[in-house]
């Protein structure tokens, strides 16, 4: 690999010129002409009645699948320009813009649908064996059934519109008031003001002193702007249930589930395997607390490093790690990480006016991802680097598959990035020489199964009870900031002194308009690449490929059906779940055993 490298990404072969391009918004154009062509040719057509209209019929669905690679290009790029500056005004209004297409778009989607719900069922079969079907017949019954359980298609063109204002723009909205928040941050007698991702880097700080008055300023700046992210909160969710209410639904994680392609049943198998499994996480956090030298772990004090250990890695060296581990299980992970760190499609710099978090996104015209966050140098930016090559990784052994192929939920989403996680973390301690250094790193391991299992559970109780209020009413920031709170001590076994009763508003995810509980995902691809991670271990060289061919799967099979034909495993009962726990457990074990 060639060094230095340049931790800042290039979007230039994209697009050129940032926000500014005149090449994308001439893409725009052409975009917003293909999908006027595509809406005129969607309501001239008719549902087919016999297979030859059929046959005609299908040219709309190669219009589909050129105009959502179109989107997600755009889409892609919009989303790059927005987090690289939270102050970008052109690329905010692109943003709109864009919103404003897709809305069009989805409406003719939605003609569409009804076109498809309502072929004779024998035409729908005969249609499916067709050669052009090959490979898709997953998603085209996948739509043909969720057209089913929606309202009559006129409705859902209106509901589609008026999401873009009354649903989607809560979401830009909240981006707006955390990037103009500032955390002011006093240390050495000045006061710095952090950007959200600085403070929440620096929260993981090895210095208590640090954490703790880091944590009340990060509390107080989050308290200051409550009334504006409970109005947001609460009217997405007020959107979500109306919709839901008139589409029939009776289940607030019905969209959820059917969204990640898995049952209630499978979702309730993981939760409380994890719940059994829990007792040994709270032996953790009070060993913790004793090798803190504190009484007892406060919410700020659970990813703190154990000791001062200061030890930082550059951006390069994390990066040599991340594809030397990647090596050692397959060499074409590992050269596709090298691609992504030398040709830049990578943005980690550590700077103000950056968007917090990470993400990684594809540009599916260019046939090239870019990953996006902040690195300052932690064994917990090396994971998240390593987590974000991973969804890259996974988009880039599906690209010569059908788009409508291409679409994996987000439960399986995060199955490739943490496996790659997993790769980098497991093997960096085995290789740690030093017992203190490997003490950290698995205790960075262990630490990931307390989000998982902790954390996550946490903001997925409390979505779960926030929606059942919101139900019959707005509820308040106090209100809010109590369901937070008893999620927390109900996830945590009420093992924590302190908790974060303002992490309804400090958490992105509760504000991302694609889905609700985007967190129980991050939990089942956790467990589930757990598993696989398992194989890969057993089969050594010979799992490359199978990793390849479960990851190509992922879009065309729910997740039962997945996990039977790859790992032969049934994911409505306890015991996968327990095997995939095992491991983090066998981690816990260690650890407590290193510290006795
Ligand atoms: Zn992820």
């Amino acid at each position: 690999m060639q060094k230095p490298l340049n931790p800042t990404w290039n979007l230039e072969n994209i697009f050129p010129n940032g926000s500014m391009s005149e090449e994308f918004a001439h893409f725009l154009e052409q975009l917003v002409e293909e999908i006027t062509t595509f809406k005129q040719a969607v309501s001239k057509s008719k549902t087919p009645e016999t297979i030859s209209e059929a046959i005609q019929w299908s040219a709309l669905l190669e219009q589909l699948q050129s105009i959502s690679k179109k989107l997600r290009q755009a889409g892609a790029f919009v989303g790059c320009l927005n987090a690289q500056n939270v102050k970008d005004q052109k690329a905010k209004l692109l943003s709109g813009e864009l919103k404003q297409i897709s809305a069009s778009f989805s409406t003719a989607l939605t003609l569409l649908d009804d076109q498809i719900l309502h072929f004779p069922d024998e035409v729908w079969q005969q249609f499916l064996q067709l050669e052009v079907n090959e490979g898709v017949t997953f998603p085209l019954n996948e739509r043909r059934s969720k057209a089913k359980d929606k309202m009559a298609p006129q409705l859902e063109s209106i509901a589609n519109e008026l999401a873009v204002d009354g649903y989607h723009a809560w979401g830009d909205f909240y981006n707006t008031v955390v990037g103009r928040m500032s955390i002011p941050f006093e240390h050495n007698g000045t006061t710095q003001q952090l950007s959200v991702g600085q403070a929440q880097n620096m929260l993981n700080s090895g210095d208590r002193n640090i954490r703790e008055s880091l944590f009340h300023s990060y509390e107080e700046a989050w308290q200051s702007v409550a009334d504006l992210n409970s109005t947001i909160l609460n009217h997405m969710a007020g959107f979500r249930i109306n919709l839901y209410k008139n589409r029939g639904w009776d289940s607030i994680l019905k969209e959820p589930l059917e969204y990640n392609r898995m049952s209630e049943n499978t979702l309730n198998a993981m939760w409380n395997t994890i719940e059994k499994n829990k007792g040994i996480y709270v032996s953790y956090l009070e060993r913790k607390a004793k090798l803190l030298g504190i009484p007892k772990l406060s919410w700020y004090d659970v990813d703190a490093p154990i000791g001062n250990s200061t030890k930082k890695v550059s951006y390069d060296e994390g990066a040599e790690f991340i594809v030397e581990h990647f090596r050692k299980f397959s060499p074409r992970m590992a050269d596709f990480a090298v691609r992504n760190f030398e040709e830049r499609w990578i943005e980690a710099e550590d700077r103000p006016g950056k968007r917090p978090g990470g993400f990684c996104t594809s540009f599916p015209m260019s046939q090239e991802s870019r990953i996006f966050m902040t690195f300052n140098g932690t064994a917990s930016n090396v994971s998240t680097l390593a987590h974000e090559l991973g969804h890259a990784y996974h988009q880039h052994v599906m690209n010569d598959l059908p788009l409508l192929a291409q679409s994996y939920a987000m439960n399986v989403a995060e199955t490739a990035s943490t496996f790659a996680e997993l790769i980098v973390s497991d093997a960096s301690v085995k290789a740690a020489k030093d017992p203190n250094e490997r003490l950290a790193l698995l205790e960075d391991k262990v630490n990931r199964g307390v989000a998982f299992f902790m954390n996550i559970h946490a903001r997925f109780i409390f979505e779960k009870n926030f929606y059942a209020e919101r139900q019959k009413g707005l509820v308040s920031v106090d209100r809010l900031n109590e369901l937070m709170t008893q999620a927390q001590k109900s996830a945590y076994l009420d093992s924590l002194d302190q908790y974060h009763p303002y992490f309804w508003e400090s958490k992105l995810h509760f504000y991302l308009t694609g889905v609700p509980f985007y967190n129980f995902p991050y939990t089942f691809g956790y467990l589930f690449s757990s598993g696989v991670y398992a194989r890969a271990l057993a089969e050594g060289a010979a799992f490359e490929q199978k990793y390849v061919d479960l990851l190509r799967d992922t879009g065309s099979m729910r997740v039962e059906d997945l996990a039977m034909k790859h790992l032969g495993a049934d994911l409505t009962k306890a015991e996968f779940w327990q095997s995939a726990i095992d491991l983090s457990v066998a981690d816990v074990q260690e650890f407590l055993r290193l510290t006795e």
